[in-house]
Order: structure tokens, then C-alpha cells, then sequence
């Protein structure tokens, strides 16, 4: 941190970030990827207030609390297909790592059990959070591979991307036969596949071609392997549907929810699973079939006020039907930076947005780390009132699903002046 400018919020409002020296920040990157109605939001801030009046913490370990029960029954009905056993925790990573347990579990304990399925096949640029399951899943060698001797290694696909693909190949066919292999050669050691849904934001909004998805849980149905999908970005809205997973009609078989559950207000994950995966887990306590995995605050009652709360307010506005105009919308905006030399490509899916700058926009080359791109983009930005984090040289333009056309503008004018800024400043 020695070369860090310290933001410190004092309060917020809306999409609008006050700090402590008194500036108006415009929340870029909706509080890392899970705001969704906006900070102080009345009826969150009041589904909390109720709880507390109520019980503010009690276990889910052989109690449950009224309010947690009511979530999860509203996560079963707003999931896609038959999901519908919620187990809580309190942040994505965790969830990932519930979901590798059960995954590993639910292949000892089905009625036909293959104890011999204990791997799992994560995808180039994988992320899945920052725990040490999660980092073995995980692809990114920037984050990951100082850690490489305490990980396991997980099969390793291909990094599906639209943007660095050779030319003459169709997309999906080209990643689905990798696909295809490596499920052939390893479905008998393989508990599961685990992927994020058509966008792989930690790798820098890495979009995989349409159909993806979908062709993946045939090749799991095909070669009878679980299917783990982590919405931990993509849920609640922000690729335009509730879950990404419905753009493709697909249901995992466990799916991994975190981030905007609460509305991005309060730490609540859920790794979530469907019934043939819940029923290798029920049997009389002396059977031993429990899964042995549990967390002191999962389920905790605030969040799950906060997150009943928020699924609420999905149901009363139409806050997912206006993403693909707003997407449409910013993205336009944005679409004049094509024309700029560094700027390689512009992806993503909804208001999940990442523009790569690049020092040769032929070869696709980045620039040299050492330059720090993104980050003095990200600066520059910060000076003009929007908060945006890279990721690397992309830029991410993630802003709460409320924000209104005008504060759209105001983000996408923001990014393209300090790309303009940073880049004319190159030698
Ligand atoms: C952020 C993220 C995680 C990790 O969630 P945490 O709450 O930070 O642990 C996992 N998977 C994906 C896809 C994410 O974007």
C-alpha cells in the first residue's frame, strides 16, 4: 500500500458515495460488484430495522431462525428449475467451497455411488474467490500461482474467450471440442465441472460465446458429471435476467450465489442444490450422512431480512427488464473508445462491462504491467467523480442496476476522458 490513495466513505446515497474529505463519488463498480438497488435504500434499510427488533443472530446447526426459513423458501422459487436446498454461508468463496465438499460427498453417498470422483475441471482464468479450495479452482496466475505448493490441482479447461480466439474458427465449436475432450478422458476421476456463467468477471470480463452454457450441462448430463455454476457475480439482475443461467435455460446442479443476494448490503452466500443432490444427504443421524461442513453465522437472520428484502423489490419494479436498455445504453456510450488505438475490445454481458486497453490493438498485446494503465485510468476517473478498480489493463464499468441513463453518462464520460487522459500521456 505504499504507493495508495486512501478513499474513506463517510456515508452514501443511491449510486453516490460521500468520503470523509467531503467528495461525491458516482459507486463505478456498485461496492465491488454487489450493489443492486442503490446504497440506503428505504426498504432494505428497513427489512433490517425490523430484524433487529426481532433477533439480530441465532445458529442454523440444529435450529433455524423464522426469517432464514422464509429466504431460503424464496431462493427455491426464484432459482432456476427444481433448486431448492439452500445451504448459507456468508461469502462466495465459501460457497464455492461447499459446493466442492458436497460435490465430493453426493458421489460417495448417491444410490450409485463412484468414490473414484474426487477432481473437479475449472476453467482457464477461473475465479472463484480467494480460500484455499477457491484459489485451487482458481486460473488466474497473477492472484493464484504464488500459491500453487498448498493447492490442489484441479482438470483445466480452456479460458472460452471472445476476444483472443484464432481467427478462423467458429468460437463455441472450438471450445466445446476442448470441452468434449477433456470431460472423455477424465469423466470417471471428475465430481464436477465448475464454471462462472457466460462471463468471467475476476479474469477481466472474459465472455464466453453464446451457447456455451448450455452445451456444457450436456456434457456433464452426458457424461454424468455434476454441474457447479458460480453466479456469484452474474446473479440478482446483472447479466439481465435473475441469473445468467437463464439466458441458456440451464440449472446446475448446485449453484453458488453471493455478492448482490442482500442487495450487496450484508456478508450472505448460498451454495444452493437441487433434489437427487439433497436426497444423497437425508437419512436417520446414525447413518452419518450430514454434510460435515457448517459456519457460526450462515443463515444469519439481518442478511437474510436484507436479502428477502431485495428479492422483493426484483418482484415489485422492473429492475431486470431495464438492463439490456441500460447495457444498450452504456455501451453506446462507450462504443466511440472503438475507435481509439489502445482500446482492444469492449465485453461483457448487461451491466457487467470490461474495456480492454492494449498497446497494439493488431496483435492484441498488453501494455507492460510496469505502466500501470488501468490503474492510472482508474485515477483519473476517481478525479472526475466515478469510482472504478481495474482489473489489470481492463477497465470495469459495473455500476448499481439502478442507476439511471444520466448516471450512465456520467460513468461512461468519466471512463473515456481518463482513458483519453492516461493513453495521450504515452509516449
Ligand atoms: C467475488 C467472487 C467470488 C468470491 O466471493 P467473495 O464474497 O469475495 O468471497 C466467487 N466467485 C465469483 C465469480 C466472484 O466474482
Amino acid at each position: 500500500m505504499a504507493d495508495f490513495d486512501p478513499i474513506v466513505v463517510r456515508k452514501a446515497d443511491g449510486c453516490w458515495l460521500t468520503t470523509t474529505d467531503g467528495r461525491r463519488l458516482f459507486d463505478g463498480v456498485s461496492s465491488l460488484w454487489c450493489n443492486v438497488h442503490g446504497h440506503r435504500h428505504p426498504k432494505i434499510d428497513a427489512a433490517i430495522r425490523d430484524q433487529l427488533d426481532r433477533v439480530a443472530h441465532v445458529t442454523t446447526l440444529g435450529m433455524s431462525a423464522e426469517t432464514t426459513e422464509i429466504l431460503a423458501t424464496r431462493l427455491a422459487e426464484v432459482t432456476p428449475g427444481d433448486l431448492a436446498h439452500t445451504f448459507f454461508s456468508s461469502d462466495g468463496a465459501s460457497a464455492v467451497e461447499a459446493a466442492l465438499k458436497m460435490a465430493f460427498q453426493y458421489w460417495r453417498q448417491t444410490p450409485m455411488p463412484q468414490p473414484e470422483k474426487t477432481q473437479f475441471l475449472a476453467l482457464g482464468g477461473a475465479y472463484h474467490g480467494d480460500t484455499t479450495g477457491a484459489v485451487s479452482l482458481g486460473g488466474i496466475e497473477y492472484f493464484h500461482q504464488l500459491f500453487a505448493p498448498i493447492l490442489f490441482s484441479p482438470i483445466r479447461g480452456p479460458v472460452p474467450c471472445t476476444y483472443r480466439v484464432p481467427e478462423e474458427v467458429d468460437p463455441l465449436e472450438f471450445y466445446l471440442s476442448q470441452f468434449r475432450e477433456l470431460l472423455h478422458d477424465h469423466h470417471h476421476q471428475l465430481a464436477a465441472v465448475v464454471m462462472e456463467p457466460l462471463v468471467q468477471g475476476a479474469a477481466g470480463m472474459i465472455t464466453h460465446p453464446v451457447g456455451l452454457l448450455s452445451a456444457v450441462r450436456e456434457l456433464c448430463d452426458e457424461f454424468n458429471v455434476l454441474m457447479v455454476v458460480d453466479e456469484v457475480a452474474t446473479g440478482f439482475g446483472r447479466t439481465g435476467r435473475l441469473f445468467a443461467c437463464e439466458h441458456e435455460s440451464v440449472t446446475p446442479d448446485i449453484l453458488c450465489l453471493g455478492k448482490g443476494l442482500t442487495g450487496g448490503y450484508l456478508p450472505m452466500a448460498a451454495t444452493i442444490a437441487r433434489p437427487h443432490v439433497f436426497d444423497a444427504f437425508l437419512a436417520p443421524a446414525t447413518d452419518s450422512k450430514q454434510f460435515f461442513h457448517g459456519h457460526t453465522f450462515s443463515g444469519n437472520p439481518l442478511a437474510a431480512a436484507a436479502a428477502i428484502a431485495s428479492i422483493e423489490l426484483f418482484d415489485e419494479t422492473d429492475l431486470v427488464a431495464s438492463v439490456d436498455q441500460k447495457a444498450n445504453h452504456l455501451r453506446k456510450r462507450l462504443s466511440g473508445l472503438l475507435n481509439h488505438p489502445n482500446v482492444g475490445d469492449i465485453r461483457g454481458r448487461g451491466l457487467m462491462v470490461g474495456i480492454e486497453i492494449v498497446a497494439d490493438r493488431e496483435t492484441k498485446t498488453p501494455f507492460d504491467s510496469n505502466r500501470q494503465i488501468g490503474r492510472n485510468v482508474c485515477r483519473a476517473a476517481v478525479d472526475r467523480g466515478v469510482w472504478v478498480r481495474p482489473l489489470t489493463d481492463v477497465i470495469v464499468a459495473m455500476p448499481p442496476l439502478v442507476a439511471t441513463m444520466e448516471e450512465l453518462d456520467i460513468l461512461a464520460s468519466a471512463v473515456i476522458e481518463s482513458i483519453e487522459q492516461v493513453l495521450d500521456q504515452q509516449p
